[in-house]
């Protein structure tokens, strides 16, 4: 009945949704504050007031054909300008307009970039642990997933283990800075090692290799650490930016591609991941959040917040005896398992109410992620269940 390509898309979501009903069905039992939620990576921070300042604004003061209407499909021009111009003034960029393409959300940014970038058959690397749907959007346009493995001293990015996974078929790559689920930002060291490995094989290949940054993350990050702007060290460098986290809209769908003018056939880019938005279906990023998106350019939701819950589950768990990798950025504590087969430790803590995603399901067995952006009450109360589950195991 359905496609071959959607066979095993449908057989691994039945096993998503199995871990989604299990935790709702615990919930319904036991009561929800008696449940310790880590497992989606769902805002609980509320957007902020500008935004709903904004929507009122818009609708009360904008007429509604402009607001509700088409537009060009790469977005509304005043509203590119706008984050163009804002990331000129935080990184030192030199974008216009041009350079920016609305989408609909990351998700859609990195399809339309693969869209608009692959040949059947095209190899794209990304390093393990690594949000799990790159496989698929990678597979919507019949290209192959080259997954390198982790570093598990640093979870930076394995660059010895990359530069032999190139190849004369690679033809992208992806990196997510900060990261899920690992918490880590790419350092400034890291992204010039990690060009320049690129820049030769790109002499070798006689051919471009697209680095495409997924970056939602870009704005949730700790104890002042910086998130190296990426273009900066990669002309052929791709930045794919998502509002769902930085300003908890994820239902929403709202983001943005940066194809900057140093990328080889720039323009003829531009023109194609405009088309390719309009082909993929989407035909535009939904006009109302674009126009709140150009009067909240600089707004941000309360990062703090994730902070303070980072060094609370961090803290804690460090001082019951798990091993974990402290958070530079994101909302995810990626914590090593106490046993080898990480599904066993997932299935003991959900006897402690203690729901959390096994590293399999990144293609990093051996670790599990634990999603903090839930109440500061959630994690200082799932304490004692943490600590039960670390006798269990003699930690
Ligand atoms: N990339 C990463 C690493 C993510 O964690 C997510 C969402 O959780 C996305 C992309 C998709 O984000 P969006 O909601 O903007 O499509």
């Amino acid at each position: 009945m359905i496609s071959e390509k959607m066979k095993p898309l449908v057989n691994n979501n039945s096993a998503i949704r199995a871990m989604f009903e299990e935790g709702a069905q615990m919930k319904a039992v036991y009561g929800a504050d008696q449940v310790y939620d880590f497992s989606l990576g769902n805002p609980n921070v509320p957007a902020p007031k500008e935004v709903k300042e904004a929507i009122y604004d818009i609708l009360e003061n904008e007429e509604s054909t402009y607001v509700h209407g088409y537009m060009s499909n790469a977005g509304f021009p005043s509203t590119r300008k706008a984050i163009a111009e804002s990331l000129n003034r935080r990184f030192g960029t030199s974008f216009g307009p041009d350079n920016i393409i609305m989408t609909v959300g990351a998700a859609s940014g990195l399809n339309v970039a693969l869209k608009t970038l692959l040949n059947p058959g095209d190899e794209v690397v990304t390093f393990a642990p690594y949000f799990v749907e790159y496989g698929s959007y990678v597979g919507n346009y019949d290209g192959k997933l080259v997954v390198v493995p982790a570093d598990t001293k640093t979870f930076q990015p394995n660059l010895e283990a990359f530069s032999e996974k190139l190849s004369e078929k690679t033809r992208a790559v992806i990196i997510n800075t900060p990261h899920n689920p690992t918490g880590v930002i790419y350092s400034e060291e890291t992204l010039k090692k990690l060009a320049a490995i690129l820049e030769e094989q790109q002499k070798k290949n006689g051919s471009p290799i697209f680095l495409l940054s997924d970056e939602p993350y870009r704005e949730l990050a700790y104890d002042g650490a910086v998130v190296p702007y990426v273009t900066k060290y990669y002309n052929n460098t791709i930045v794919g930016y998502s509002y769902s986290k930085s300003l908890s809209l994820p239902g929403e769908r709202i983001g943005y591609l940066v194809i900057p003018d140093e990328l080889e056939d720039s323009e003829t880019v531009i023109t194609a991941a405009t088309i390719a938005t309009r082909v993929s279906g989407a035909v535009n990023a939904p006009s109302l959040m674009q126009l709140v998106i150009e009067r909240c350019v600089d707004a941000q939701c309360d990062v703090g917040y994730y902070e303070r819950n980072r060094n609370a589950l961090y803290n804690g768990l460090k001082e019951l005896g798990f091993e974990c990798i402290k958070p530079q950025g994101a909302f995810y504590l990626w914590v090593k398992s106490p046993v080898e087969d990480e599904k066993a430790f997932v299935a003991k803590g959900k006897e402690y109410h203690i729901l959390m995603v096994p590293g399999s399901s990144f293609a990093c067995p051996g670790y599990v992620r634990l999603a903090y952006c839930v109440s500061y009450e959630t994690i200082l109360n799932s304490m004692p269940a943490f600590k039960a589950l670390a006798e269990e195991y003699k930690l």
